[in-house]
C-alpha cells in the first residue's frame, strides 16, 4: 500500500488546522468571583454563542454571561468540516410521531433557510468567515450506493424537500467534480461552506461588542437549578454566576458534566487537510462550483475545497472513547488517518500525490436516538440544545433563535417546531454503550467492503448496524 504523502508542515492536533490558519486566539479574562447577571450561557461554540447574539438583539438591556473552559470556538465549533448545509441528523420519523409529519417539514424548510440566516449575520456583522454557498453534491460509488442514494432522494421528497431543494444530477454534469467510478450523483443548493473557526471567532468578538461578558479559562464544574428563593447558577472553580436562567451548551462536553454522562454520546471525528492543491491537479478534478461534497458510503466522508484551495474532509475517527471521556487537543491517530487519506484519493485520485498537512479530530454530541432537541424549563431555569449529530453548524443558529424566545417567553414558530421539549433515553452503561459502538462501526466499515464488490443491494449488514444503533 502507497504511504500517505506528509508535508514536511505536518501537524497532528494543535486543536484544528482552521486555528492554525488563524492563529490561536488571545485569551480572554477568567470569572472574577461570584457575580450576577439575567443569562448564564455554559459553553462558547456556536450554540451558546448564536443564543447570545439573538438575546442582545432582542433585548438589548439583557445581561448576558457566557462561559467557556478553554476559549470561545475550542469545541467542534472551531475544528468542523465547515458544512453549513440543512442536513438533518435523526430520524424524521421520530419528530412526525409526535408532531405530526407537517411539523417535521416545517422543522426541514426552518433548517433550509438557517443556511441564508447565518450568511445574513456574517454579512451584516462583518464577520469574514470564507463563506460560499455552493450547494452540496453528494456522490455515489458503486451499485448499492447508488440505489441508496436514489431511495434517499425520493424519501426526503416526502418531508420537505421539494425538486429544485435536492434532485439527481449527471455525475459528469458541468461545472463537475472528476470523482473516480461515480455512478450517480445528487445535488442541493441548501448548503455553503465555512472556514469553522472565523465563523465562531466572529461571532465571540460580535457578541462581545454587543455588551455580552465573555469569560474563558472558567471551568463550571455544576449547573444548579432554581430551588426555592436559590437562583439557578453555573458553579466554577472561580466563583458561580448567578441568573433567572442558565442554559447548557457544552454539546459533545456534555457527558463530563455531573449526573448527564449518559445523556449526549460524545463522538469523536477526525479530519485532514491537504496542502493547497497546484493548479493543473484542480484541471482535471475541476470542482469549480465549491459545493461541499459528500458520498454514499455507510461510513461516509464529507469534504469541501477550502478557500486557500486545499482540500479539508472528514469521517469517523475513534467514535467512542470508553467511559465517555472526550479528547482534548485534537490529536488522531494514525489509522484514522490512513482512512480518511484512502476515503479522499479513493474518491478523486488525482490527489494521490498532494501532501496532507493537517489532521485533528473533535468531539460531537448524540442522543440515544440521534435526534437533537432544544428546551428551556421554566421552573428550574435550566436550558439547553444539542444532540445534533455532526449537523450542528446549521443548527445550533435555530437552536440560538429558539432559546431566545424561550427565555424571553415568546410563543412563536420557533418554539412550536418539534424539536423543541423533545426528553430523550439515556445512554446504556458502559462497557454497553462502548461495545455497541464497536460493533456498529466494525458492521458498517464490512458493508461498504461488501457493496465495493459487485454487490448490487445495501448490505444487510449496514441494517442490523441501524437497528443496534436505533438510528
Ligand atoms: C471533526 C468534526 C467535524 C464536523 N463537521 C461538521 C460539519 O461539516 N457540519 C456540521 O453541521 N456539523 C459538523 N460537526 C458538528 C458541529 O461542529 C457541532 O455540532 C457544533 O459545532 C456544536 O456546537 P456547540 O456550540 O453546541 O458545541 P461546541 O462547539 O463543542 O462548544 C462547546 C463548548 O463548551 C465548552 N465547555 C465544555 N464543558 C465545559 C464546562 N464544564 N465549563 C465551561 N465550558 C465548557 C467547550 O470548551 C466548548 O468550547 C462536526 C464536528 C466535528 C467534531
Amino acid at each position: 500500500m502507497r504511504p500517505i504523502p506528509r508535508s514536511p508542515r505536518f501537524v497532528n492536533g494543535a486543536v484544528s488546522f482552521w486555528y492554525r490558519e488563524l492563529g490561536q486566539p488571545r485569551r480572554r479574562d477568567p470569572l472574577g468571583g461570584d457575580t450576577d447577571c439575567d443569562v448564564c450561557i455554559v459553553g462558547a461554540g456556536y450554540t451558546g454563542l448564536w443564543t447570545a447574539y439573538y438575546l442582545k438583539k432582542a433585548q438589548p438591556d439583557l445581561r448576558v454571561a457566557v462561559i467557556d473552559r478553554y476559549f470561545a470556538g475550542f469545541g467542534a465549533s472551531g475544528r468542523n468540516g465547515g458544512w453549513l448545509s440543512a442536513e438533518f441528523p435523526g430520524p424524521r420519523e421520530h419528530y412526525a410521531r409526535s408532531h405530526g409529519k407537517a411539523a417535521m417539514i416545517a422543522f426541514q424548510r426552518a433548517l433550509m433557510r438557517t443556511v441564508e440566516e447565518v450568511q445574513r449575520v456574517a454579512r451584516d456583522e462583518g464577520i469574514d468567515a470564507d463563506l460560499h454557498q455552493g450547494g452540496v453534491r453528494m456522490v455515489a460509488t458503486n451499485a448499492a450506493q447508488r440505489e441508496r442514494l436514489t431511495r434517499e432522494i425520493e424519501h426526503l421528497q416526502e418531508w420537505g424537500y421539494w425538486p429544485d431543494d435536492l434532485h439527481m444530477i449527471e455525475p459528469d454534469q458541468e461545472p463537475g467534480i472528476a470523482v473516480a467510478g461515480a455512478t450517480a450523483a445528487a445535488y442541493s443548493p441548501h448548503a455553503a461552506s465555512v472556514q469553522p473557526a472565523k465563523l465562531v471567532r466572529g461571532l465571540a468578538d460580535t457578541v462581545e461588542a454587543l455588551g455580552v461578558d465573555l469569560y474563558e479559562g472558567t471551568n463550571v464544574t455544576e449547573i444548579r437549578p432554581r430551588r426555592g428563593a436559590a437562583r439557578p447558577a453555573a458553579v466554577t472553580e472561580l466563583g458561580t454566576v448567578y441568573a433567572d436562567h442558565v442554559i447548557r451548551a457544552t454539546e459533545g462536553y456534555t457527558a463530563t458534566m455531573r449526573g448527564l454522562r449518559r445523556d449526549w454520546l460524545p463522538m469523536h471525528a477526525s479530519m485532514i487537510a491537504t496542502e493547497p492543491v497546484p493548479e493543473h491537479v484542480w484541471e482535471r478534478i475541476g470542482w469549480e462550483g465549491r459545493e461541499v461534497l459528500g458520498d454514499s458510503a455507510h461510513s461516509y466522508v464529507y469534504a469541501q475545497r477550502t478557500a486557500d484551495d486545499r482540500i479539508a474532509v472528514g469521517g469517523r475517527g475513534v467514535p467512542h472513547r470508553f467511559g465517555s471521556e472526550p479528547d482534548a487537543e485534537g490529536a488522531t491517530q494514525p489509522h484514522a488517518i490512513a482512512e480518511l487519506w484512502r476515503s479522499l484519493v479513493g474518491l478523486l485520485p488525482d490527489v494521490a500525490d498532494v501532501p496532507v498537512e493537517h489532521a485533528w479530530s473533535g468531539v460531537l454530541g448524540a442522543p440515544r436516538d440521534w435526534s437533537p432537541t432544544v428546551d428551556l424549563d421554566p421552573e428550574s431555569g435550566l436550558g439547553w440544545a444539542g444532540g445534533y449529530v455532526g449537523s450542528g453548524v446549521a443548527m445550533s443558529n435555530l437552536a440560538g433563535r429558539t432559546l431566545r424566545d424561550l427565555v424571553l417567553r415568546r410563543r412563536t414558530d420557533l418554539t412550536r417546531l418539534p424539536w423543541v421539549g423533545r426528553r430523550v433515553r439515556g445512554w446504556e452503561p458502559e462497557p454497553l454503550r462502548w461495545v455497541g459502538t464497536r460493533v456498529t462501526n466494525g458492521l458498517y466499515r464490512t458493508a461498504d467492503r461488501r457493496e465495493s464488490g459487485s454487490s448490487e443491494h445495501t448490505s444487510r449488514l449496514a441494517g442490523l448496524a441501524t437497528r443496534i444503533s436505533g438510528r
